[in-house]
């Protein structure tokens, strides 16, 4: 078994397999090292049945993320559009209420409420540098205060406030009052605005892959081989000489001239390094925490709401899944509801464990979509604050103070060692696509180095 490479990365999420590609197809010797037993990371497929996938991690992909429909293309993977055909519903206040095209009927006060903040959002966060969001000119001010602050001062009505709770919750997988303004603008311009954010055609959530975005890092893994090795969680980094070494759980030892760190920052804290990193760069890491997010499915015979015109969308403020999506696979032959509990709710309901979960997902279920919803064939969720080697999911995000005071240490090298993953990403920072821009950014940064 190899135990020396030019460079190892650590971590086998899509970041780190494709800088591990970048590298070796500028002939560097390469060792990929992994955590878990399985690559992919945030990307987790589960077949329900032969050929019948769904994605209990990431999923989506949308306009403007174009490394990623590339790599999609470069590996043979297949992708289809959600199903957004038929009429939308909004559950709020104890009323479910259907509406077609991208606007719910929740008053003409609220709706302007909505549009004015948006647009206040989009043009702030243009202001704000992708690859420096610290020198925006108002970024002190903006770092002091969180997300929720804002909130509360420029919006006038309630729904047009839980409208954006709702953005914060499906977007961060986080309470508005957990991360900065300058964090939610930054993340605004860095996936280009709200709606393409937060739409499903024509925004972040348009496409899904057939066989499962793990598929994207399968198939990676699959061309680098070998050299990918998994059941390696990396306890210790070590810079001696002109030479790197990293140590595994199990004492094992390899050895390289550089190292590129591709985890969420928060594990990249959890590495103990020597010598110990600056003190802008651990103290960046203490302060990113990742968000709380479970993904539940209802599996039922077949989509029975679009029977009733429903397109499977909804919004809502009814405990504790506040967005459902039709999930089904591209041909319907089976009908999935994807609900999802987010921010404070999934921290209740990962506390209160599986049956409590499934009880009231369903029970949410049944309100949207009558007592049709009652008996799925098959209920399952994934927590992913529970998993050790994510410690919580979409992403990291930035609290107040986080940006203008240590975020020039995000991708900063130090010595031998750079840094990937997606929260290092400038474009659709969190994203698929950004995991991808992070990795050929590291490796190339390597290239430069070696
Ligand atoms: C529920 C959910 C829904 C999402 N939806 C979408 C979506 O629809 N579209 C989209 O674009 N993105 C989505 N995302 C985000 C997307 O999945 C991530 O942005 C992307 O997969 C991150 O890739 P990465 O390589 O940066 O990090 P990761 O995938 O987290 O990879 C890091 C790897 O490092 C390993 N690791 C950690 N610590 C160590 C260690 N000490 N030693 C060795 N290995 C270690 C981990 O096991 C992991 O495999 C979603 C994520 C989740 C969880």
């Amino acid at each position: 078994m190899a135990r020396e490479a030019d460079v190892l990365v650590v971590g086998a999420g899509v970041a780190g397999l494709v800088a591990a590609q970048t590298l070796a197809s500028h002939g560097k010797q390469v060792l990929v090292l992994e955590a878990r037993a399985r690559v992919g990371g945030r990307l987790l497929r589960h077949a329900l049945a032969p050929n019948l996938w769904i994605d209990l991690g990431g999923q989506w992909l949308g306009p403007t993320q174009e490394r990623a429909y590339a790599l999609a293309q470069q590996l043979g993977i297949e992708l289809f559009p959600t199903y957004t055909e038929g009429e939308s519903l909004v559950y709020f206040g104890g009323q479910a209420r259907r509406y077609a095209g991208a606007i719910p009927k929740l008053g003409l006060m609220p709706l302007l409420d909505f549009g004015n903040a948006i647009a206040k959002l989009d043009k702030m966060a243009q202001q704000v540098p992708l690859d420096a969001p610290w020198n925006a000119p108002d970024a002190p001010a903006w770092d002091s205060m969180t997300f929720a602050s804002w909130i509360e001062r420029s919006m006038r009505t309630r729904v047009g406030r839980w409208g954006l709770k709702l953005f914060s919750e499906a977007v961060f997988a986080a309470e508005p009052y957990e991360f900065s303004l300058l964090h939610a603008l930054f993340y605004i311009h860095s996936g280009g605005g709200v709606e393409r954010l937060s739409s499903t055609r024509g925004g972040a959530q348009q496409d899904r892959f057939v066989e499962g975005a793990q598929s994207l890092a399968l198939r990676l893994a699959e061309r680098l081989g070998e050299r990918v090795m998994v059941s390696q969680p990396v306890r210790q980094i070590a810079q001696r000489d002109d030479k790197v070494q990293a140590t595994t759980q199990s004492g094992a030892t390899y050895t390289a001239r550089a190292v590129i760190v591709a985890v969420p920052p928060t594990l990249a804290g959890r590495i103990e390094y020597e010598p110990p990193l600056p003190p802008a760069r651990d103290q960046l890491t203490q302060r990113l925490p990742n968000g709380s997010v479970i993904k539940c499915f209802a599996v039922y015979d077949r989509p029975f709401w679009r029977e009733q015109g429903l397109s499977g969308f909804v919004t809502s403020d009814l405990e504790p899944l506040h967005l459902v999506f039709d999930n089904s696979p591209p041909d319907g032959s089976c009908g999935i509801l994807l609900g999802f509990m987010e921010g404070a709710s999934a921290r209740r309901m990962s506390a209160a464990g599986y049956e409590a979960r499934r009880a009231a997902a369903i029970e949410c279920l049944v309100r949207y979509f009558g007592e049709r919803a009652a008996q799925p064939e098959l209920y399952l969720d994934h927590d992913w604050s529970a998993e050790t080697w994510s410690r919580g999911c979409y992403g990291a995000h930035f609290p107040p103070g986080a940006w203008t005071q240590f975020g020039h240490a995000l991708r900063q090298p130090v010595g031998r060692i750079f840094w990937a993953g997606t929260e290092t990403a400038t474009r659709w920072m969190g994203y698929i696509d950004g995991a991808i821009e992070s990795g050929v950014r590291a490796a190339q940064e390597v290239l430069e180095t070696l």
